[in-house]
């Protein structure tokens, strides 16, 4: 099943180790002097970073973005800073929002013209030229694995869309993570990104455009993650856990970026662009629905398909038990999300009457069409309606 013809990119250099902000003076050093040090809503959480930068006279330009995903706006206010800054570095410090603006900012330092010059969708979608200028990305949330993808999602609350501008020159040059970055996180945040990560292991390996790579390292993924993100979640300075879920989320976006997903994501993105709900959410709360929904229309309509040994096989990997089913599977994600008090989607901000318009939405985006089955429009409007 998994495609015959692939390809498999990713950053330039990756490493992950505790302590691992020590070397990013190092790393900066050797690409230029001018740093434009990019941090979420709370600076101070870089403060270490920026102590050491500044320890080998790299005084870096620090721009904070607030702690809501990025919007148009706000990534052109920071490629606008960071241009007048004359930056030769980029360095982002923080959740994938932050790494993902960073990503732009990098990308806009070597090409002229504006964001929407580039942007998919709502803009004119054109192909980047040159090569991004140096961008060292430092996760410190344990979620989306965008240290190691090449697109930047962006909101656009004008046009009611999340969309994507999109590059292989994206791909951060350096991905330096450090698992104890996300002790800080607290539980409800570890919960979201938690389970983000795990769909992102989860539909790369069920889905129509796996290949032999992802296949290998997300079988893996899902394996640690089974026992690392119950842990992560019920205490947050277990650093073996914590470092078990920066793997799951660093795999999740090696298999992101060269496999497909599925209608998890396919809902989360419009939906994310309709009521701006943080995407970690959105995925925790479709993944155990959509996941029962496949299995279900699997059953029904391909009996036989591989993607039901692979939905078992992923229900082995999570529990540990080889005698584990498909409805061991659903149970497991069902306990979790209970576990972690995952919001329903009413209380994300979807009201009943927009369902029709998610779901006509969710129809037509690209992650849907890599899910293992095409469900139809009714079982389509029978997740949202189940996840309110
Ligand atoms: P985030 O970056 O939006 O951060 C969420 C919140 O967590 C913020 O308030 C932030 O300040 C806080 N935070 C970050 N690190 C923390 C820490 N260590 N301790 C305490 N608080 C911390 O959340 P995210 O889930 O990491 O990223 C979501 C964004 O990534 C969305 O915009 C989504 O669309 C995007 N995304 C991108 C890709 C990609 O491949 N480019 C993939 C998936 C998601």
């Amino acid at each position: 099943m998994s495609a015959a013809a692939f390809e498999f990119a990713s950053a330039n250099r990756i490493i992950f180790k505790p302590d691992a902000v020590e070397l990013i003076p190092q790393l900066a050093a050797d690409r230029g002097q001018k740093v434009f040090l990019l941090t979420g809503g709370n600076p101070q959480r870089a403060s270490r970073l920026q102590g050491l930068l500044e320890g080998v006279k790299l005084d870096p330009v620090v721009h904070s973005i607030s702690g809501a995903e990025p919007t148009v706006d706000m990534v052109e206010q920071a490629v606008a800073a960071a241009r007048a800054e004359k930056t030769d570095v980029v360095i982002a410090y923080g959740g994938g929002s932050v790494i993902d603006v960073g990503k732009v900012v990098a990308a806009m330092l070597t090409n002229d013209g504006e964001l929407f010059d580039y942007l998919e969708v709502i803009g004119k979608a054109q192909p980047l030229k040159a090569p991004s200028a140096p961008y060292i990305a430092v996760p410190t949330t344990a979620g989306t694995g965008s240290e190691v993808t090449r697109n930047a999602v962006i909101d656009s609350p004008e046009h009611q869309v999340k969309v994507s501008m999109r590059s292989p020159y994206m791909l951060p040059d350096v991905a330096v993570i450090d698992p104890a970055l996300t002790c800080s996180m607290p539980p409800a945040l570890t919960a979201s990104t938690g389970l983000d990560a795990l769909t992102q292991v989860i539909e790369p390996f069920v889905c129509n455009k796996s290949n032999p790579i992802t296949d290998a390292i997300c079988r893996e993924a899902i394996s640690i993650a089974g026992r690392s993100l119950r842990q992560a979640y019920d205490n947050g300075t277990d650093l073996e856990a914590r470092t078990g879920m920066a793997t799951v989320s660093l795999i999740g976006g090696l298999a992101l970026a060269n496999s497909g997903l599925g209608a998890v994501h396919g809902f989360a993105g419009p939906l994310g662009g309709m009521i701006h709900a943080p995407h970690g959410e959105l995925c925790a709360r479709l993944l155990p629905i959509v996941i029962k929904a496949n299995i279900s229309a699997l059953k029904e309509r391909e009996p036989g398909s591989e993607y039901l040994s692979r939905y078992k096989e992923v229900a082995c990997l999570l529990t540990g038990d080889r005698e584990s089913t498909t409805e061991d599977l659903i149970k497991w994600l069902e306990d979790i999300c209970q576990h972690m008090a995952i919001r329903g989607l009413a209380e994300c901000g979807l009201s009943t009457e927009r369902i029709s318009e998610a779901v006509t939405k969710s129809a037509k985006a690209s992650s849907m069409k890599a899910n293992p089955v095409e469900l139809t429009e009714s079982e389509l409007r029978q997740i949202l309606i189940e996840a309110m």
